[in-house]
This record gives C-alpha cells, structure tokens and sequence, in this order.
C-alpha cells in the first residue's frame, strides 16, 4: 500500500453502476467508498454482498444530510446497516464523531474492521479542530477523519497548520470546496493517509476531483515528501489552462514538481501558507498582478514600468516578481510577421521597416499594462480603449498614448488605429463567454485582432473578426509562450515544445 491512498467514493444509485464505476477507474485507485446514502432504498439489502465483488478494501459510510450526506432513515436503521456492514468484509466503518455506541464499535472492531471516525464541517475550519481531531479516536487502530470546507484562505492556513501539528501517525484531513483542492492533490506531502475523489458524473463532495485528474494531471502517485509545489494564483482559477501546460511539462522531463490551481482572496495569508508550504513560484493572474507588487523582496527592473507582475519566484532573500507577460505577447505577434503572414500591411519598429503600425488595446487593467509595454518596447504607441475612461487615461499617461472610453469619441478613434486590435479585457472569458467588449465596431477584414481571452478558444469578438476576413491570434498562444518562459524560470529546463500541443487536447 502507498502511503497515502486514492479512495473513489462511490455515488451511484446502484451496486451495479457502482462496479461499473469501479471497473473504469480500477487501475488508478486503491480502495472505494460505499456511500450507502446515495443508494436506491431497495439496494440496502444487497450491501453484504458489495465487497466480495471489489478486489479493493471498501470503507463503508452511511452519510447523514447534515453531514453532506443523503441518508433520509431512521437512526435504529442506519446503525443496523452500519452492523451489517461489519460482518460483511467491508475493510473499514465510517461513522461520524457524534455517533458514539460502544456495542457497535465493539462488533466491528471484533469482525476484523477498522473504524474511520469523521468529523464534516462544511460551514469552515472549526477553532477547535486540533482537539477535537486527537479525541476522535477511541482505540489505537481507529482512523481519524475531519473533512472541513475553508471558507478563505485564512482558514485553509489554519487547516495546514493542523496537518502539521497533529502527531497522530494516521489520519484523513480533507479541505473540502474549491479552497481545499491544495488538500486533495498533496495528501500524500501532507500526511493525509488516505484522498478521496468520485467520479465526474456525481461528486461524492464539494470540490472532488476525478481520478483522471489526480492521476493523470496531478500525478497523485508520484507525490511525496519532495514533491516541489508550484501553481497559479488568482480568483476566478477554476478556469486556469495554466496547470495543463506545467504538469505536462514536469511530467515529460520526470521533473518530480506539481503545479495548483489556488483560488486567492487574501494575499497576506497566502503567502504564509506557501512559506510554510514552501511554495517555489507562482504564476499570477487577475485580479492579482498588481496587488503582489508589494509583497516582493526583489523585483525585475522592467516590473516599475509595467505595474504588474504575473511570474514569482522564490529566493532566499523572499519573492522574486517578473513578468512573463510582455515576451510572451510579443512571441506570437513576431512569429506572425516573421512568417511574413503581415506583408500586406505596415510592420512596425522591430517588425520590421516602414510605416509604425497603428494599434487599439482594449482595456486597462494588469493584462493591458503588459501589452501597452511590450508594443512601446517596439515603438508602438496604441489608442487604449476602457470601459473606464480614467482607467485608460492613467495607463496613457504612463506611455504618452491617446486614449478614451468605450463611447462614440472610443468608436470614431479606432478607425485610425486599426491595423492591430488588442483585446486585453476579461470580456468574453468563461463563464461569461459571448461577451463583445466592442459589440459597434464593425471589422472591415484588414485588422490583426489579438485576443488575450483563452477560454473560450474562440471569442465572438474573435470569431466576427474572422468571419469578416481578419487575421486572428488566439490567447492561447500568447498563454503558452508565457508559460514556457515561467517553466524555464520555475525549473532552470527548456519546456519540451514538441509536446506543446498534448496538454490542449
Ligand atoms: P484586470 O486587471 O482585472 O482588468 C480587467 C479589464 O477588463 C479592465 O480593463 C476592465 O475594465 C475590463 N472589464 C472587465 N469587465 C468588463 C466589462 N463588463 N465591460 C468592459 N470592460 C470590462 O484583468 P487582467 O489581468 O488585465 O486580465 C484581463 C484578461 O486577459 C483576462 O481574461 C485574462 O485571462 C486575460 N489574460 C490572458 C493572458 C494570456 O496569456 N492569454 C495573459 C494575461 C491576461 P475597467 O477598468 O472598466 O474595470
């Protein structure tokens, strides 16, 4: 047995559709979860029989509502059941804190099963957790449990503070939500002697993650105590494509590393969450770039000017910030014009000789700042373009470009400047994909449009430019040329370009 399990709680309705589920996942699993709460009245009878089909050890749980669960019997019934169970084969009972019968304790322990016993708090970390954690346990061979739902970050430092204070050799701490994910994938680091996961059709809890993607993303089983930590932080993250492009890399160059999703709120205990982690570099996204600044030790000379900064990097001395963002937009637009797909137009400075390319950027925020610098860097001064005004007009005044809101004056200005459109707002990004940040403007087909938007692939501002004839680049490009040049900062290696493509899929 590893040291830390992968356990898929089972959420079927069924015995049936519960082997089944079994079946798909059995070679990245180590033991399943019957919830017997989640199964149809007229399956109960049939529990006995569940484990002599599973090759697996099965824990066995009968969840109550206030506990997440679906049970909706009586108390008699669900002890009953939790009886049965323990003359039946099933490896381990779970049965929550406030469940305390000595007789039934007895009976399972004496059929040779051991006892999970969990604490649920989906309402936070509760203040007295540590304590209530390490009087769970009734005999030496029961396995304490407490799955709890941070409500901030705050609250999920508090949560790894307990992981590391509890001597207890064995026991499951799971932060549930997305907060917890950190939990989830690092169990193993962590000491968590078991991580659960379901199946993507029914999360068996908040913020599950399905054992493709703990084994096949996360690399679930090659972390362990050396595991470096990376990740992503930023609020919305749900929707980052940013743990794709690092793990796949980690995972092609046996880099033993993993790279997280962490949904950030409150930046001070964050960063004393990943000291305590040890966290090596973080990428950083919105609403974020500009808030980090100033918990940095050191910084890239070029950071003063743009104001934001995406890439941090730990060094002895603290944070290390840079920004990745001014290359990585610029690689796609080089390479568009290196591949001379621009020779209809004028090129600019470093593009090329002749005329100054006259470009728009839409928006103001941390992305903007990164792409206004990168096009002065070239000689470019764009029209910026916000929703507001003042936003745009302190980030012109910055680089000596004109600038206006998003109005008539904004509509009559592109005309201009209107060879290069830059999209740098969230509009259009998932979940509220359909936006248009310029829905008047009509494209007349010569304009390269750039949308910083990943997700979706394809923007609607995107799509019109290109049904009206316009060359187009997506955010992706720009995301994955920014992400090769963290991955270089982060590990000191090359990204394998040639696998580029594989973590899109
Ligand atoms: P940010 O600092 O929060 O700025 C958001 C920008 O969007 C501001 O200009 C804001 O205008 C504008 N905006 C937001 N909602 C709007 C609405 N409903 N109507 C009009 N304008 C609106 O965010 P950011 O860091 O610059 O990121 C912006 C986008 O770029 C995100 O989608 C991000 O994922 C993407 N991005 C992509 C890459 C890449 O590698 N492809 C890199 C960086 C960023 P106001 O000033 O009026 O609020």
């Amino acid at each position: 047995m590893p040291e830390s399990r992968l356990c898929l709680s089972l959420t079927g309705k069924t015995l049936r559709s519960n082997l089944d589920c079994i079946s798909k996942y059995r070679k990245k699993i180590d033991m399943v979860e019957l919830r017997a709460d989640f199964l149809k009245p007229s399956e109960l009878g049939s529990i006995q029989r569940f484990p002599g089909k599973c090759d697996l050890p099965v824990i066995f749980t009968v969840r109550l509502h206030r506990d997440g669960g679906y049970f909706s019997g009586k108390e008699k019934d669900r002890r009953k059941l939790l009886s049965e169970a323990a003359g039946s084969g099933y490896s381990y009972i779970d049965i929550e804190e406030d469940l305390v019968d000595r007789e039934l304790e007895h009976h399972i322990r004496k059929n040779g099963a051991r006892i999970i016993r969990s604490i649920h708090d989906f309402s936070g970390v509760p203040g007295n957790l540590a304590g209530r954690i390490r009087n769970l346990s009734h005999n030496p061979a029961d396995i304490p449990k407490a799955a709890v739902m941070p409500q901030n970050t705050l609250e999920l430092l508090r949560l790894i503070e307990i992981f590391q204070d509890l001597e207890t050799s064995q026991k499951i701490l799971i932060g549930m939500g997305e907060l917890g994910l950190l939990t989830r994938v690092l169990a193993p680091k962590l000491g968590s002697w078991l991580s659960y996961c379901s199946s993507p059709e029914k999360e068996a809890a908040p913020g599950h993650l399905d054992p493709d993607q703990l084994i096949d993303l996360y690399r679930f089983k090659s972390i362990d105590a050396s595991t470096q930590i990376f990740g992503v932080i930023g609020n919305p993250i749900r929707h980052s494509l940013s743990p794709q492009i690092h793990n796949y890399g980690y995972k092609v160059l046996g880099i033993n590393a993993v790279y997280l999703p962490l949904l950030v709120e409150d930046l001070e205990s964050f960063f004393r969450l990943a000291d305590i982690l040890r966290i090596k570099g973080l990428s950083v996204t919105l609403p974020l770039k500009e808030s980090v600044i100033s918990h940095l030790a050191e910084q890239d000379e070029r950071l003063g000017s743009i104001g934001a900064c995406n890439t941090l990097v730990r060094k002895a001395s603290g944070w290390y910030g840079t920004n990745t963002d001014v290359d990585g937009f610029l690689k796609p637009l080089k390479t568009m014009c290196l591949n001379k797909e621009l020779t209809d137009r004028p090129q600019a400075g470093e593009f090329g000789p002749g005329p100054r390319l006259k470009a728009t950027v839409i928006g103001a925020g941390g992305a903007a700042r990164s792409v206004v610098y990168a096009l002065n860097q070239c000689g470019i001064k764009p029209l910026i373009l916000n929703r507001t005004t003042e936003r745009a007009e302190s980030l012109a005044r910055r680089f000596g470009c004109p600038y206006s809101g998003i109005d008539a004056q904004g509509y009559a200005l592109i005309e201009e400047y209107s060879d290069l459109i830059v999209q740098s707002t969230s509009v259009g990004m998932e979940p509220q994909a359909g936006g248009d940040p310029l829905p008047d403007y009509r494209f007349k087909g010569t304009e390269l449009v750039y949308d910083l938007v990943y997700k979706p692939h394809l923007t609607r501002f995107l799509q019109r430019a290109q049904d009206a004839g316009c060359r187009i680049i997506p955010g992706l490009e720009m995301l994955k040329s920014q992400a090769e040049a963290q991955f270089k900062l982060f590990t000191g290696r090359e990204y394998p370009i040639y696998s580029v493509s594989r973590y899109n899929n």
